[in-house]
């Protein structure tokens, strides 16, 4: 099941520095380069080997005054609606303000479990003044400080005692998710696979509160659809759209066994495409990537390969997976995207025999071992594929510590010229023989 944690407060407590020590994303160098981390509120976090999405919400939040308190309250709502757990966070430098005093009176009527986070306890001394927010009236506290991580650990061992872990019922079929940003395109996609005709839809039991399903089943293909664009007008506040649409994607993402993130082809791909990447591929989920209004560019015959080429440039180092451009209003291609979905689902079930597997590695490894280090050579004997929902391999050798990533990424090539393993994360893990 997805699980969400929402920080939820008003500006400047603290909630963006919360949230970069929860998924660590300052030790994401690559992406400063590539100027992704400005845009980067929500991502993957760890504690305790749960895995969840964080989602800062102060990221959506319009500067101009007029819209910004509107939009805080609003953004509070859906939260409720729409995460898990919720993090109020307040700052004990300046008490309750009149912000915080309306946060919390939403917050009261939430069925789902709501944390006060007391924020700038940097010292004893201030330890010593978050007694005043229990007037909030919603229960325990938690004092932390956002800077340095103390109180975090006591915070996450709550948070995760209030996750989900209701399983969906499955069907056996594969389940697509239909991503991207406010409109790319996902609707239209939706409605020329099934027409107009949205009686078809059927609700799983479990999941009716979550994204939309439906089951498309025509001309051999035979899966669920998870729709993530159906309920987007619910928000007042036009700032919120893409906060909405965010939560969404998380939990149709999490719930997805393939992604088909959709992009514009006119404004190519963008942060927040690629932030809806990282997350699929950091949750293993085989991935397609649907390059849509296709037909309002103007093409020569370069022009795919140079779209191509910025793309992966922009998705490095997972680049194996396949790249479709459709237009769905032309209906160009858009089968071809379903049976591309098909086949990376084929791949991600994909259960090499462990003899084949050895005999293509094996040699490979010989002919181009591990660089030595410090005068001790690495010698990789076996190699085996781990049951899992992706593909995971175990690599038993002598020394693993001394294996490097270079040499992970050679492994990982190999692994994808021999056997097909487009469109999905492969795990590689080295472990002592
Ligand atoms: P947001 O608007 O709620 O996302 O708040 P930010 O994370 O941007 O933080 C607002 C300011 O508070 C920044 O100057 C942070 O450096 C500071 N801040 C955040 N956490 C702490 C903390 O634990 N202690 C102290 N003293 N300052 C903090
Ligand atoms: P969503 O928000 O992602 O569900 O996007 P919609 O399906 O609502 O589409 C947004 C707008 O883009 C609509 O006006 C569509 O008609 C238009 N659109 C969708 N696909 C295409 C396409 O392939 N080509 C062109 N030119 N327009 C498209």
């Amino acid at each position: 099941m997805s699980n969400i944690v929402a920080i939820v407060g008003r500006p400047n407590v603290g909630k963006s520095t919360l949230y970069n020590r929860l998924t660590e994303s300052r030790k994401a160098i690559v992406d400063d380069f590539s100027g992704v981390t400005r845009d980067r509120h929500y991502g993957h976090a760890e504690w305790v080997n749960r895995t969840f999405t964080v989602i800062d919400t102060g990221g959506y939040v319009a500067n101009s005054e007029d819209v910004f308190e509107a939009a805080i309250r609003e953004q509070v709502v859906i939260a409720i609606e729409e995460a898990t757990v919720i993090l109020f966070m307040v700052d004990v430098t300046t008490g309750i303000t009149d912000l915080d005093d309306e946060i919390a009176a939403l917050l009261r009527r939430s069925k789902k479990p709501v944390h006060v986070v007391v924020n700038k306890v940097d010292n004893t001394a201030r330890y010593d003044e978050t007694c005043i927010f229990y007037a909030l009236g919603l229960g325990e506290i938690f004092p932390i400080s956002s800077m340095t991580g103390s109180g975090t650990g006591e915070l996450l061992d709550e948070v995760i005692k209030g996750f989900d872990d209701e399983e969906v019922e499955e069907n056996g079929l594969p389940k697509f998710a239909i991503v991207g940003r406010p409109n790319v395109g996902k609707s239209s996609l939706i409605n020329s696979l099934i027409g107009q005709d949205r009686n078809i839809v059927t609700p799983i039991a479990g999941t009716t509160r979550d994204s939309i399903h439906i089951h498309y089943n025509q001309f051999g293909h035979n899966f669920m659809l998870i729709d993530t664009a159906g309920l987007r007008k619910k928000t007042k506040v036009h700032e919120n759209i893409e906060f909405y649409s965010v939560m969404r994607t998380i939990k149709a993402l999490e719930e997805a066994d393939v992604v088909l993130l959709m992009i514009d082809a006119v404004e190519g791909m963008e942060s927040q495409d690629v932030n809806i990447f990282h997350l699929a591929e950091k949750n293993k989920k085989g991935i397609v990537i649907l390059v849509n209004k296709w037909d309002l560019i103007e093409k020569n015959n370069k022009t795919t390969k140079v779209f191509e080429e910025q793309i992966k440039q922009k998705l490095a180092p997972f680049t194996d997976l396949p790249i479709i451009f459709t237009s769905v209003t032309e209906k160009q291609r858009i089968f071809k995207a379903i049976e591309a979905a098909t086949k990376v689902y084929e791949n991600r079930k994909k259960k090499i025999p462990t003899s084949k597997l050895n005999d293509v590695m094996l040699p490979l490894i010989e002919s181009f071992p591990p660089p030595s280090l410090k005068g001790k050579f690495v010698k990789i004997k076996y190699v085996t594929q781990i049951t899992g929902t992706a593909p995971m391999f175990a690599f038993f050798c002598n020394l693993p510590q001394y294996i490097k990533e270079p040499y992970k990424r050679f492994i990982e090539n190999k692994l994808r010229e021999n056997f097909d393993f487009e469109g999905v994360p492969v795990q590689i893990f080295f472990r002592q023989k």
